[in-house]
């Protein structure tokens, strides 16, 4: 098992940690609401947590195209 961060925008994968007990904390987790927690976090088939956060690429696009950030998947 697995956590792996991947952008939600583009999906490409970020990083990944290969532990299996890690705090939310260590996962920069501990500070989400519910609501956030729903949308930014999944598994998927096999079990590994898939943290979805947008990649400093995705960051830029939509900083510059604030509109970007209102369609899902803009880049695929
Ligand atoms: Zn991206």
């Amino acid at each position: 098992m697995s956590y792996r961060y991947v952008c939600r925008c583009c999906g490409m994968k970020i990083g990944e940690i290969e532990q299996q007990h890690v705090s939310e904390t260590q996962l920069g987790l501990d500070s989400l609401t519910p609501e956030e927690r729903q949308h930014i976090i999944a598994k998927d088939a096999s079990g590994d947590t898939i943290i979805r956060l947008t990649c400093n690429y995705c960051r830029d696009a939509m900083e510059q195209n604030p509109e970007l950030s209102l369609i899902d998947n803009p880049l695929q």
